[in-house]
């Protein structure tokens, strides 16, 4: 791999392909695979990681809003993509690049029938979402009269999947609380089936759910982190590997004297001569304000550098004092070692915040 002559997020997609090997191999053959590719591909690039994936054995694709399925079906995307949080202003656009929006409670389902009879659609395959526990999309169990009366009415749409989400999976201390909402989400979908008199796709695992949960996969899982190489807990990130690298290099080293002070309102105060580094990365760029004050770290020439003083917007320094390192040398913020993970931990949060939080300021290379 080349050294970073600025910061660069490098992307694999050799590591990509065995990520997705790995969650594969849990699976069923039948078992259909749904890539969530929303928020920019978990801030790496949507449209590569999904044009990648579709070479492979990738039966369906996910993305939080339309503009985001939008962007896939400009790039080449031609397998079904669900939206998962679409809005009915958004709906006419949906049709219009044949994405599949889920369908999460009456307003929702009234309006897109309204725009898919306006549209002329008959059988828009939707998707529809039950709410089994974690509160926050979704019908409830006993809206199905509701729901099947509409259904019933318009030839307009057709339920392709019934689906739910866990709240909880990567999480086995609420083992049993994981299994009631997987036994409610059967009970939910037996009765949608017979009230439609036709069976459409169940889901509910996302990850987790894939790794945890091997007897709910049912027809299809969802998987967004695994594939991006994090398996939300020691045992499974052995098997998976982080795609990204978030690399970078020294601009400036400064020697400060005891007493002198580093960054914004002073916040870091030497009280005793040290070496810092100037990076070309701030809180513009995904690094947050709590990564400052000696909480975050990264990797220069192997050692741990930590991040001093008041993160930047466009910069960051770092204490260089026992490190051999000159201007110009590449900075490691996460790799597959020094995982994003870790750097997430040192402020109390997840790999998943940081890694979406990275700006599209950042340059994105692909390694094929
Ligand atoms: C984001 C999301 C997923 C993917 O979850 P991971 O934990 O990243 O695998 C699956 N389903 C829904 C509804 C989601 O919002």
């Amino acid at each position: 791999m080349p050294k970073a002559q600025e910061t660069v997020l490098e992307i694999d997609l050799k590591t990509l392909k065995h990520n997705f090997g790995h969650l594969k191999s849990k699976l069923n053959k039948k078992t259909k695979f749904l890539a969530v590719v929303k928020a920019y591909g978990y801030g790496s690039d949507a449209c590569q990681i999904a044009n990648y994936l579709q070479t492979l054995d990738v039966d369906y694709f996910a993305v939080a809003y339309v503009k985001e399925g939008v962007a896939l079906r400009k790039s080449g995307i031609t397998k079904p993509v669900l939206v998962l949080h679409p809005q009915a202003v958004n709906f006419k656009t949906l049709i219009d690049n044949c994405l599949e929006p889920s369908i999460y409670n009456a307003k929702i389902l009234n309006e897109f029938i309204n725009i898919a009879s306006a549209e002329k659609q008959t059988n828009y395959p939707i998707h529809i979402k039950f709410n089994t526990g974690l509160n926050r999309l979704g019908f409830w169990g006993n809206d199905l009269n509701y729901i099947a009366s509409k259904l019933k009415d318009s030839a307009s749409v057709k339920v392709k999947s019934i689906f739910s989400h866990l709240a909880a999976s990567e999480d086995l201390k609420e083992k049993q609380f994981t299994l009631n909402q997987i036994e409610n989400f059967k009970s939910i979908s037996k009765n949608v089936t017979k009230a439609l008199g036709y069976k459409p796709m169940l889901h509910i695992c996302n990850t987790s759910g894939l790794l945890n949960y091997p007897d709910a996969h049912f027809d299809m899982v969802r998987s967004g982190i695994g594939l991006y190489g994090f398996g939300n807990s020691e045992k499974e990130n052995k098997h998976l590997k982080p795609i990204a690298t978030l690399k970078t290099v020294i601009s400036q080293i400064h020697s400060i004297e005891k007493g002198e002070s580093v960054g914004y309102n002073r916040a870091y105060k030497s009280n005793a001569f040290l070496k810092t580094a100037t990076l070309p990365l701030g809180h513009a760029d995904g690094i947050g304000r709590q990564y400052g004050n000696d909480n975050g770290f990264v990797t220069i020439n192997g050692q741990k550098a930590n991040i001093i003083g008041n993160v930047c917007m466009d910069m960051i320094m770092v204490n260089i004092t026992n490190i051999d390192c000159k201007e110009g040398d590449e900075v490691i913020v996460f790799d597959a070692n020094h995982t994003a993970e870790n750097l997430a931990q040192t402020t109390n949060s997840i790999s998943y915040e940081l890694i979406t939080a990275i700006s599209q300021r950042i340059k994105r290379v692909i390694l094929q």
